[in-house]
């Protein structure tokens, strides 16, 4: 049953009188930070929060320090009534949405980097990127104290750097990482796929599949993997992607790109299809997530 409408909070003050309440109440709290157009996926995120009996806090904030100078931040879909009513009927808590001026006052100087995991798959395509996923999610995490923040396995080199960066700066909310939520044909679920025109969406759909069949062949033990790898982009350029800024295997959790099999690794794609650059990554174990 959705509750009360969850309030709509734009000031870190009456975020924190808010929060400094819930903390007397005795609640625990659960953040899912989003750049908003929610769907399933978001919405699955916040679910894990209430079922851990937290207070769902959702932010939602396009954060223009994260989106490179041809990027697209000014088209990035913004529907924040749409998102309240979603977030409401599901039971969340409070809707966290900053101004950018609130989040960057004049004078803004401090930036969080980390290194190493940004190094290769979306680091060398989107320079700055992390840094600012990085830095707004430190200022997220501190702003809202939540117990445990959610992120979503389709960021998977997100979610490396954010829980990197919250273990090294010692912020004490938990990070949970949360399988990926897909459509019945295995795109993955996306703000961007709004993008897609109605023949791009039917060729998106074989990217899952591409990738699901190269990651199956890599356990089945087809070696090299440079070799399958440069198959699956074949086979995706067949279908109308490009420019492919990389298929590859990359360990789970240093994102190093591997040649085998011994500790748990993934395979993540990054492909542009018309004007949409879409990112996924599977693990390898099972080819499914
Ligand atoms: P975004 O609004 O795209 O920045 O995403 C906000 C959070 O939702 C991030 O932690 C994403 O990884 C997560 N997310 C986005 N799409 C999905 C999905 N299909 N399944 C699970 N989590 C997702």
């Amino acid at each position: 049953m959705p509750t009360a409408h969850p309030p709509i909070v734009r000031t870190v003050a009456a975020l924190r009188d808010l929060i400094a309440q819930w903390r007397r109440d005795g609640a625990r709290i659960g953040l899912i930070p989003t750049m908003g157009a929610l769907h399933e996926g978001h919405l699955t995120l916040v679910r894990c929060a209430l079922a851990a009996g937290e207070r769902a806090v959702v932010s939602i904030f396009v954060n223009p320090t994260q989106f490179g100078p041809n990027e697209d931040f000014g088209a990035y879909p913004r529907r924040e009534a749409a998102d309240v009513a979603k977030f409401a009927e599901i039971g969340g808590h409070l809707v966290w949405a900053p101004t950018v001026d609130e989040m960057y006052p004049t004078g803004f100087a401090t930036h969080v980097a980390v290194s190493g995991l940004t190094d290769g798959l979306c680091g060398p395509f989107r320079p700055g990127h992390f840094q600012g996923v990085a830095t707004v999610v430190a200022k997220l995490l501190l702003q809202v104290q939540a117990d445990q923040a959610y992120f979503g396995q389709k960021d998977y080199q997100q979610l490396q750097v954010v829980t990197r960066m919250a273990r090294d700066l010692d912020i004490p909310t938990g990070i949970v990482g949360v399988p990926t939520v897909r459509e019945t044909d295995g795109l993955a679920l996306s703000s961007r796929n709004v993008y897609l025109s109605a023949e791009e969406r039917q060729a998106a759909a074989q990217l899952p599949r591409v990738m699901r069949e190269t990651a199956a062949a890599a356990l089945a033990g087809e070696a090299p993997f440079a070799r399958l790898l440069e198959a699956a982009k074949a086979r995706l350029s067949a279908v109308g992607f490009g420019p492919i800024d990389y298929v590859s295997i990359n360990d789970a959790e240093t994102l190093v790109p591997v040649e085998s099999l011994a500790r748990p690794a993934r395979l993540f794609v990054a492909a542009r299809l018309g004007r949409t650059r879409l990112i996924d990554n599977i693990p390898i174990e099972t080819a499914a997530a």
